[in-house]
């Protein structure tokens, strides 16, 4: 069974007049352990997505199953533990709070969410040698580097061992070489998540996703294997993306 699974997923703002549809009838399937890039210009409705199915944004209409329940039906305690449990999600800029250190940021959810101590701190141990972030624990976010920082905000996704792994251009605030740790990070999470990728490098998704949504306008215009979607894209709007 498919993890998620999206369908006619609307997003609309401002009214009849003057509406933009950011996403405009979207439908998507992701299997467990897949490994999604989403893809597409700026403006294409990429963020949109990951907002409505974190649940951050309602849609405007359409559903989004997890695990086989439509996360509109959710409401109380139960919509607050699908979003601290179930999805872990890396927003688009770094939003580490800043007066708490490094370790506080990445337990924040488990405190939310209410977990025993000694299992956050096990996790916390677990999460920093694998991310490799145990001597920014102590610090605070403005004596980080920006890589450092990204790592600190995968690793408190990660704290609640989430069903699927939103991550939102994960690399686009990093230099080349902390890009370069990212990925090969984004390499070992595969083998242990489900996760959903929006980017706009081409050579990165190209590299790290198993599978590629392209979207255009609010709509996904083709979804292929990885391979197929560079060798042989379908559509002309994906041709034109592809040669940038
Ligand atoms: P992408 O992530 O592909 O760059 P977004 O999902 O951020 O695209 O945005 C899709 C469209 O929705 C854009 O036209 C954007 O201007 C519009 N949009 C996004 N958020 C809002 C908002 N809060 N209010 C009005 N329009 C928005």
């Amino acid at each position: 069974m498919s993890i998620l699974k999206i369908e006619s997923l609307c997003k609309y703002y401002g009214n009849k007049k003057n509406e933009t549809k950011a996403l405009d009838g979207i439908s998507l399937e992701v299997q467990t352990g897949e490994f999604l890039g989403i893809m597409g210009s700026s403006g294409s409705g990429k963020s949109t997505l990951l907002n409505c199915v974190a649940s951050v944004i309602r849609p405007t209409g359409g559903q989004i199953l997890v695990n086989g329940t439509d996360i509109r039906s959710l409401k109380g305690a139960e919509l607050s533990d699908y979003r601290g449990r179930q999805i872990g999600y890396l927003f688009q800029n770094f939003e580490l709070l800043e007066n708490l250190t490094g370790r506080e940021n990445i337990l924040l959810p488990l405190a939310l969410h209410k977990y025993e101590e000694k299992k956050g701190e096990q996790k916390l141990k677990e999460l920093a040698e694998y991310l490799e972030i145990q001597d920014v624990l102590d610090k605070f976010p403005t004596q980080m580097s920006g890589g450092q920082k990204q790592r600190l905000c995968i690793a408190r996704a990660l704290t609640v061992e989430p069903k699927v792994l939103l991550l939102d251009e994960p690399c686009s605030a990093l230099d080349v070489k902390a890009s370069a740790k990212i990925e090969e990070l984004l390499k070992n999470l595969k083998e242990r998540y489900t996760i959903v990728i929006v980017t706009h490098n081409l050579a990165q998704a190209k590299r790290i996703a198993d599978d590629v949504a392209f979207f255009q306008n609010g709509r996904r215009v083709e979804t292929k294997d990885a391979e197929t979607f560079w060798e042989k894209p379908e559509c002309e709007e994906t041709k034109e993306f592809l040669k940038g």
